[in-house]
């Protein structure tokens, strides 16, 4: 197990563009332990190879009492509806803001053995599947906000956090 740092705002690190991954080897699979490693021990419900320092397109998601996803080359396919939703980043941490946010989403991406695999999702998955896709072209959530004034702070030992709080901790201030 190995716990890998991850990258605060403003570190140029984060708006760089990843590359897509050619090819799955052994280095692959160890930064999808890693980042696995990472995201549990900081709380969050995904992480994106982005936010800790390598600019590969890679990405992990898990929900509360969900499944693991680990996607490569992610791309969202389609959108469904939109709704207004809190939102942290361990890449923010302290921090929140209501995003405007698609209600269900489709993407494809390959799985960590390189097969294609197709999620359709709702709720705290369609949201961590925009945002951490958004990670992997150098966008942060901060940047889909009208302005920073949007932001509220977060004091996670004072109180439970929103369940659907991307990223926000599950009362970690990671
Ligand atoms: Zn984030």
């Amino acid at each position: 197990m190995a716990l890998l740092p991850i990258l605060h705002l403003p570190d140029p690190r984060l708006r760089r563009k990843a590359r897509k991954v050619q090819t799955i080897d052994v280095s692959v699979q160890r930064l999808i332990d890693d980042m696995v490693d990472t995201m549990h021990d900081a709380h969050g419900v995904g992480l994106a190879a982005t936010q800790v320092g390598v600019p590969q397109r890679v990405c992990v998601i898990e929900p509360p009492e969900g499944e693991l996803l680990v996607l490569i080359n992610p791309q969202i396919i389609e959108r469904q509806g939109a709704r207004k939703i809190p939102e942290g980043c361990l890449s923010l941490p302290g921090y929140q803001a209501n995003v405007k946010r698609a209600e269900v989403v489709k993407a494809k991406a390959l799985d960590r053995e390189g097969k294609e695999v197709r999620v359709k999702a709702d709720g705290l998955v369609a949201q961590a599947l925009e945002h951490e896709v958004d990670h992997l072209d150098g966008i942060m959530y901060v940047d889909r906000l009208e302005s920073l004034d949007e932001l509220y702070e977060i004091k996670p030992e004072e109180g439970e956090q929103p369940e659907e709080a991307i990223e926000a901790g599950r009362g970690s201030n990671a």
